[in-house]
């Protein structure tokens, strides 16, 4: 119930604009690493100095003009020069829709191209992070055409789809990235049971150690990293085949202890104004979050009272909304 809730709000695009204005607010700053590119290299000096590498993500939701994309892909591009410019050791994950898939395939595809390329001749990996099921297919496609012509690109696997293990076996030759999956689907696509989540998670990601060119395990879940580091142990896989990736902010000495183990870190590090939708995600995927919106509010700052009331409001309209649609 609260989950469908968060994510009705991450949907909602007045708030989104609304959250754009105000900076970062309700507690959003403990997971998003500043609103610029100067915060973001900051944040990721300070995470490579404790061994941990990071995978930048310069956060954008709602792109359906064509200049909001050219804009999403210049920003891109500028995070990629700062990187190399700055010698610290991070990589890109991006968002298609970001780039304009949702206006224009071939659009999207040469502004991919041009950041692949780029990131290329620095020697820079760059993720497709997967969204929801109706831009999977268009995804990998984008990922099958500029697999053509670069190495430096990668995806996710989202483990609560039925067919998960069968596009593990397709993209085995590329570093993936394996995580549960954050969006709302559908059953006849999607396992909906935690516990059947987790299980495929474990399955698959089993397959992918033994089988894969590079694994990211992509998981907050101690049970789940407790059972894979017995498993790597047991089948002697070396580190250099996979890592543990976690958000920015959650689990932060579960991260470091990670790292002082000696296994390959590397910490998901979303940046910018737009931080609203990733932020009501995260509030879904564990309402416990709300902790770090309720520290804020408590901590004086009036309009992030207002912030949180007007989507209390909201959250209100759009539950009841969602109950008549179900109906
Ligand atoms: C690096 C990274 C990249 C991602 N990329 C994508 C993507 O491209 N597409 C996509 O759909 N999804 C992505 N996700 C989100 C992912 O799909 C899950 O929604 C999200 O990670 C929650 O699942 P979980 O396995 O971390 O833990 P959950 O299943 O939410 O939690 C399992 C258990 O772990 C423990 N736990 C979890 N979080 C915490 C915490 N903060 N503090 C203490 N204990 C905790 C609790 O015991 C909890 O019961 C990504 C996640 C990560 C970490």
């Amino acid at each position: 119930m609260l989950k469908d809730i968060f994510i009705g709000l991450s949907q909602n695009q007045f708030l989104n604009s609304a959250a754009k204005k105000y900076g970062l607010k309700m507690g959003a700053q403990t997971v998003v690493a500043g609103t610029n590119i100067p915060e973001v290299i900051k944040s990721i000096k300070e995470l490579n100095a404790q061994g941990i590498s990071c995978t930048v993500d310069n956060l954008g939701e709602f792109v359906f003009k064509k200049e909001e994309a050219a804009e999403a892909k210049e920003q891109i591009l500028k995070v990629i020069e700062a990187i190399h410019e700055h010698k610290v050791d991070a990589h890109i994950s991006l968002k298609p829709t970001q780039l304009g898939l949702d206006i224009e395939y071939d659009f999207c595809l040469s502004n991919l191209r041009e950041i692949v390329d780029t990131a290329n001749k620095y020697g820079i990996f760059v993720n497709f992070d997967m969204e929801d099921y109706s831009h999977l297919q268009a995804t990998f496609e984008l990922l099958d055409e500029l697999s053509l012509e670069y190495e430096n690109v990668g995806t996710v696997i989202q483990s609560y789809f039925h067919q998960a293990q069968e596009y593990l076996e397709k993209y085995k030759n590329f570093r993936i990235r394996i995580v549960k999956g954050a969006y709302k689907e559908s059953e006849d696509i999607a396992y909906l049971d935690k516990k059947d989540i987790d299980a495929n998670f474990i399955k698959i990601t089993e397959w992918h150690l033994l089988n894969g060119k590079f694994t990211s395990i992509a998981t907050h879940d101690h049970r789940i990293i407790s059972h894979m580091k017995e498993f790597v142990k047991k089948h002697d896989i070396p580190n250099d085949k996979f890592e543990f990736q976690m958000l920015y902010g959650f689990r932060k000495e579960l991260q470091l202890q990670l790292a002082s183990e000696g296994f390959n870190f590397c910490t998901y590090v979303p940046f910018g104004n737009d931080w609203y939708g990733y932020f009501m995600r995260r509030l879904a995927e564990r309402p416990q979050n709300l902790n770090l919106v309720a520290k804020q509010v408590f901590n004086k700052k009036t309009n992030t009272i207002i912030g949180v009331a007007a989507g209390a409001f909201l959250l209100g309209r759009i539950s009841n909304a969602n109950k008549k649609k179900r109906k």
